[in-house]
């Protein structure tokens, strides 16, 4: 569904990430590990539209996006959840979504609302609250799901558990197993390894902006050298 092809990009003269490439398919879920700075969200930021596209190709079932701007990626079904969730603060949580849904048309905000709050029934209770009032983890619900609004089919989440509760974390994660039941290819970004290697289908693991380690998660959870080396757990 969305083929990276030899991905660089970067900021000004100063690349952030040299040739990765990548291959999204419908119902998985891969996992985009490595340490902090390694270009995972400068990545997910390009993909998006957001970040410099120095080299390579974004195909998007079969279309080359990467010179549409970023409204246009959206419209073919890429959305993001980017670092730091990036909400409108003033608004409330049910206009949140409404900006979520601009790019479809009016008559689909009610059943795609009920679709993320079907998702996250905690949104459900806080619709009129600021969105700068929400706990962390009512925000990473709202970024998510103002991303649904958008109806993707390839939704990049940066983060998912930063700093949330461990029962949130739950919540996200059975909330990420029910979009890859409904066909969608989502690809994450996550500091949890352990949480990562257990859901994801494909990892892909980068240092200094390079892929050190690509494939099945399944068989980098039961290698030893990859996860001690790379991976941070023992
Ligand atoms: P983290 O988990 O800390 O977000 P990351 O793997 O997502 O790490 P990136 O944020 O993509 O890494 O950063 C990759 C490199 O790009 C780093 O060297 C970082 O300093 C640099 N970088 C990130 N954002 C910018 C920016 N806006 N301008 C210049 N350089 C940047």
């Amino acid at each position: 569904m969305l083929d990276i092809k030899d991905l660089s990009c970067g900021y000004g003269a100063f690349e952030a990430v040299h040739g990765i490439s990548l291959s999204l398919r419908p119902g998985t879920i891969t996992g985009l590990l490595g340490a902090n700075g390694a270009g995972k969200s400068s990545t997910l930021m390009c993909l998006a539209g957001h970040v410099q596209l120095n080299g390579g190709r974004i195909v998007f079932n079969d279309e080359d996006i990467s010179q549409l701007p970023a409204y246009e990626r959206v419209r073919r079904g890429l959305a993001i959840s980017p670092e730091g969730r990036r909400l409108f603060k003033d608004l409330s949580v049910e206009d949140n979504l409404r900006v979520g849904g601009l790019i479809r048309p009016k008559t689909d905000f009610a059943e795609d609302r009920d679709f993320v709050l079907s998702l996250f029934p905690r949104l459900g209770e806080r619709l009129t609250s600021l969105a700068g009032n929400l706990s962390g983890g009512e925000q990473q619900m709202l970024a998510i799901g103002r991303a649904l609004m958008t109806r993707p089919k390839v939704i990049l989440i940066d983060e998912l558990s930063l700093g949330l509760m461990p029962k949130v974390i739950d919540l996200c994660y059975h909330a990420l197993d029910a979009l890859k039941g409904k066909g969608m290819a989502i690809l994450l970004v996550e500091q949890n390894t352990d949480r990562v290697l257990k859901i994801a289908d494909d990892i892909c693991v980068l240092e200094s902006g390079r892929t050190v380690w690509q494939g099945s998660a399944q068989v980098a959870a039961q290698d030893p050298d990859l996860v001690a080396a790379y991976l941070g757990l023992h």
